[in-house]
């Protein structure tokens, strides 16, 4: 476990060192000193913390640190529960990225018209962030291609798997790159959560943090 927990200690660009300065997050939270340094690392991570503990960002950095944005093809991919969350996911993503020219992000969910988000998939991004079932919808009209993604986030695992998504969590995952980073995000840590993490990632270090302080 690192001790330094002030971003700068990170293998970050100095954009995105910048960038985070002028956010105000000088210091990282708990679950981010204890995950970053094993994402930037680029292992595959099980993440479990509580709701409010900076769990965005720490995935984050990690899709970003690695994205090249010269290269115009989806490098990485957030799945989320709902609608709200992919919003706001795709919103602190976006001030993120702000460090880096042109990055593009795209979210993809259920509820709104299939026709924009396809014309939006035909113009290109970066990064899509979206809810399991739209994301099949698309994979099945081949209408994305998700076999450049080179970073996989889970969040919010566990409500996914109550929700009755897991068929469709490892639907997704197999359209992508089979060398690609996996990580995975949850407040718990059920049985079904360690079941998806068996079979759809590497050799996954686990980091816990039980306060939010
Ligand atoms: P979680 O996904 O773990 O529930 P969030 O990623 O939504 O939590 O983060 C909660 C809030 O904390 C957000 O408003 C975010 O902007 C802020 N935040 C995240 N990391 C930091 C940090 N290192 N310093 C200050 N604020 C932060
Ligand atoms: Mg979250």
């Amino acid at each position: 476990m690192q001790t330094d927990t002030s971003f700068q200690s990170l293998a970050l660009s100095a954009p995105l060192l910048a960038n985070l300065d002028s956010l105000g997050y000088t210091e990282m939270t708990p679950i981010q000193a204890a995950s970053l340094p094993l994402i930037l690392q680029q292992r595959d991570v099980i993440a479990q913390a509580k709701t409010g503990s900076g769990k965005t960002a720490a995935f984050s950095l990690g899709i970003l640190a690695k994205l090249n944005p010269m290269y115009f093809a989806i490098q990485g991919l957030v799945i989320c529960p709902t609608r709200e969350l992919a919003d706001q996911v795709a919103n602190e993503l976006r001030r993120l990225a702000r460090a880096i020219d042109n990055v593009k992000v795209l979210t993809l969910c259920g509820g709104t018209a299939m026709r924009p988000q396809i014309v939006s998939l035909e113009h290109g991004a970066h990064i899509v962030v979206g809810t399991p079932g739209r994301l099949i919808d698309h994979i099945s009209r081949e209408t994305i291609k998700l076999s450049t993604v080179q970073t996989l986030v889970l969040d919010e695992a566990d409500r996914m798997v109550d929700m009755g998504f897991y068929d469709d969590i490892v639907h997704i995952v197999n359209a992508c790159s089979p060398r690609r980073q996996t990580l995975l995000f949850s407040a718990t840590f059920p049985d079904d959560i360690r079941k998806a993490s068996e079979q759809l990632m590497h050799e996954p270090a686990e980091v816990k943090v039980d306060s939010q302080h």
